[in-house]
């Protein structure tokens, strides 16, 4: 069985565990940075990226995030840690993380639509898939080997690029598993090739 971390410092945490142990794999929250040694993969949650990004300093995450995804380990970032993947961040200087190859804006489904589900087709994967979006970014553009997985109105929502895995919305807050089981096989098969 293939063992995930959720990045636990912030953010919704237990439901990706429960979407993970769902999903047919061992699911551990991540608090400490030797955590990371024994996982097969990690879920960054979504939650408030600025905040994220203190904690991951404090704490000493960032070097070990990035030698963690550069190691070809897959990373699935949602919400806040698909901003905290992205190498670019509009209006930013500096991304955070930065391994996952494409632009995001934050916060930007405009203030009416805050919070808000949409059923949308996820490329290769579902036909119709509720999204649940909470102060969601999108992505505003995507590197020559990203691919685009689903958009919604016209912008880019979910992608993959190499052993990164992004969403602007929230897989975790349903019962549709279907996004967590597409990680966990990214995991499976990333564990066959790194062995
Ligand atoms: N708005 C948050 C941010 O910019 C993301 C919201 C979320 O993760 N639900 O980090």
């Amino acid at each position: 069985m293939v063992k995930i971390g959720v990045l636990g410092l912030q953010g919704a945490v237990r439901e990706h565990i429960r979407s993970i142990e769902a999903s047919g794999a061992e699911g551990v929250v991540v608090k400490k940075v030797e955590q990371l040694e024994d996982l097969d993969g990690l879920i960054l949650p979504g939650g408030e990226s600025t905040t994220m990004r203190r904690l991951v300093d404090i704490y000493g995450f960032m070097e070990p995030l990035r030698a963690f995804g550069r190691e070809g380990k897959p990373m699935f970032g949602t919400c806040a840690g698909l901003i905290m993947l992205a190498n670019n961040i509009v209006g930013y200087d500096e991304p955070h993380i930065g391994l996952m190859d494409l632009t995001v804006e934050r916060n930007s489904f405009g203030r009416q639509k805050e919070s808000f589900e949409a059923d949308l087709p996820i490329k290769g994967m579902a036909d119709s898939y509720t999204a649940v979006f909470i102060r969601a970014p999108h992505i505003v553009s995507v590197g020559a080997e990203t691919e685009i997985l689903a958009e919604y109105e016209g912008r880019i929502v979910a992608a993959r690029d190499r052993n990164f895995l992004g969403c602007s919305f929230h897989p975790e807050l349903t019962d549709d598993h279907r996004l967590t089981q597409y990680f966990v096989e990214m995991v499976k098969q990333a564990k066959q090739v790194l062995v």
